[in-house]
């Protein structure tokens, strides 16, 4: 009798929403599918539209209803570079697609790529930059205060913080790496970005088999060019990590070859860090291996760590052997066509390469976090005073005995006045340049007896005789800790 061959696992096929976006990003995205489909990737693509003709089509975010609801359905997408056009759409479609799904972790792995010359070639760098995606500067709340005086808010929640954190440890754990490290700004920032320092103490430690250290943020900079290879982990906030993911992109050949995934509850978004280089699109020389790599990291994400590992080993014996390379990073001779390229990566798929890092990848545990508002308590709460910004042409001195001749009578003094941050009344030593923007700290002679709105309220009307005051932030104590910087 004949006997029975062994049973292969029958590979269901995934569903992804294929995005192929702006001006090279069809042609990378043509090149990256025709290689999945050469792996034999258990890949169905539901294509879908966004940026520059969505906006066209006066879809104010960038990204069609269908687009959104594709996205909802398979909860993996692959995305091209999306242009945000000048003058047709206010915001970023990118960042309306990473908001509408709440995509709060960007994962960008920064890995030495052989035969890809470099002034760090040799040095082994091998790491992950995470980066918090949905928050800080990027919320995008934005104010002018005054014709010549802008605000930009910067929002870092502790749950925020917690998240990233734990994904950053997820990452980790998933590609048996060692150690996390936290860069942030927190010697000037302590309450935003001492808030992912201090969270980062509390979450990392339940981590046993991570090291974690802190590192202030400029001298993460300095340490990614200097000492690029002491990194494993890095996890900042989201506008540090935006810069310092590009430098390390930098360090490891560029933005045509720097892969990224957007992971959030249930939907994950992989996409190249590259834009849509209209210089060189419809030119057929677009480089796709960042977009493939990204490509490779969504394989893993959806389990197919088989085909992911194939196709690495063909990109890595291609780029290896020199031979068919795009203009980007052809060593000697000019570029060949990007078709040219994927022919060689696809003829390549069965070589191993010696290069490619002993990796075991494994699932990413992500965290569900359940869909509630979530709700900090704190022990004791004080009010104690009122900032209120004021916009005045007069000095500072002038200004004080306007505000002081408005408290009188109010539940307040007036403790202070500062320009961007800087006390100009008192009267300091130095000298601050001053423009049309004073923050005026008044505090509680004594603690008010109710929730202080009205004292507040009778406050600002007898400020607002004498001055435009545009905004205010009230004055707390949270559990018996300051929750304001002083001047
Ligand atoms: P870019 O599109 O990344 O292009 C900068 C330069 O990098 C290109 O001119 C090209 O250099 C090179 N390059 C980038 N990708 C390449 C590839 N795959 N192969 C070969 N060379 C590549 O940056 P940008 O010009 O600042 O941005 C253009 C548009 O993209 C903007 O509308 C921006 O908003 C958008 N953008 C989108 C995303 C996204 O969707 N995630 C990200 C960044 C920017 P050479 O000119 O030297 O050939």
């Amino acid at each position: 009798m004949d006997s029975i061959p062994p049973q292969l696992p029958v590979r269901s096929k995934v569903t992804v929403t294929a995005i192929p976006g702006d001006g090279i990003g069809p042609e990378v995205m043509r090149a990256t599918q025709q290689v999945l489909a050469a792996a034999d990737a258990q890949v169905e693509w539901e294509e879908a539209l966004a940026g520059a003709e969505a906006f066209r089509r006066g879809i104010a975010s960038g990204a069609p209803r269908e687009t959104l609801d594709s996205i909802a359905r398979t909860g993996v997408a692959l995305k091209g570079p999306l242009e945000t056009p000048v003058g047709h759409g206010e915001k970023s479609a990118n960042v309306a697609l990473r908001k509408t799904f709440e995509m709060y972790g960007n994962v960008r792995p920064v890995r030495e790529l052989p035969g890809i010359r470099t002034p760090f070639s040799g040095r082994g760098i091998d790491f992950v930059v995470v980066r918090e995606n949905v928050e800080d500067v990027y919320a995008g709340i934005e104010h002018m205060q005054t014709p010549g005086v802008a605000q930009c808010l910067k929002i870092i929640t502790e749950v925020g913080c917690e998240r990233i954190l734990r994904l950053a440890a997820a990452v980790a754990e998933a590609e048996g790496r060692r150690k996390v490290t936290v860069a942030t700004k927190a010697n000037i920032m302590k309450l935003t970005e001492g808030m992912l320092k201090r969270v980062g103490e509390q979450v990392l430690a339940e981590y046993p088999s991570l090291s974690n250290e802190h590192m202030i943020v400029d001298n993460c900079a300095h340490q990614m060019v200097i000492r690029p290879e002491q990194f494993d982990v890095a996890v900042m906030t989201n506008m540090n990590g935006d810069i310092l993911s590009d430098l390390a992109a930098g360090l490891v050949g560029g933005l045509g070859v720097a892969p990224s995934a957007n992971l959030g509850d249930g939907v994950a978004m992989f996409e190249a860090v590259h834009g849509s280089a209209p210089q060189i699109a419809g030119k057929g020389i677009a480089n796709p291996t960042a977009l493939l790599l990204s490509a490779l990291m969504m394989l893993r994400h959806v389990g197919d760590f088989a085909t992911a590992r194939r196709i690495e080993h063909a990109l890595y014996v291609t780029l290896e052997e020199g031979r068919d390379l795009t203009g980007d990073i052809a060593r000697e001779a000019e570029g060949v066509p990007t078709q040219q390229f994927v022919d060689r990566v696809i003829a390549n798929l069965g070589r191993e390469s010696a290069l490619v890092p002993a990796r075991e990848y494994r699932p990413i545990a992500l965290k569900r976090w359940p869909q509630i508002t979530w709700y900090r308590a704190a022990s004791t709460r004080e009010l104690v005073g009122v900032d209120v910004f004021v916009e005045s042409e007069r000095d500072p001195r002038a200004i004080s005995i306007t505000l002081q001749a408005a408290a009188e009578g109010s539940a307040f003094d007036l403790a202070m006045i500062g320009s961007r941050g800087a006390q100009v009344w008192p009267e300091v030593a130095g000298h601050t340049f001053l423009v049309d923007h004073f923050r005026a700290r008044f505090m509680f002679r004594e603690p008010p007896k109710g929730n202080g709105i009205a004292e507040i309220t009778d406050l600002l009307q007898r400020i607002g005789r004498q001055h435009n005051w545009m905004h205010i932030e009230k004055l707390q104590r949270f559990d018996g800790a300051d929750a304001y910087s002083k001047a």
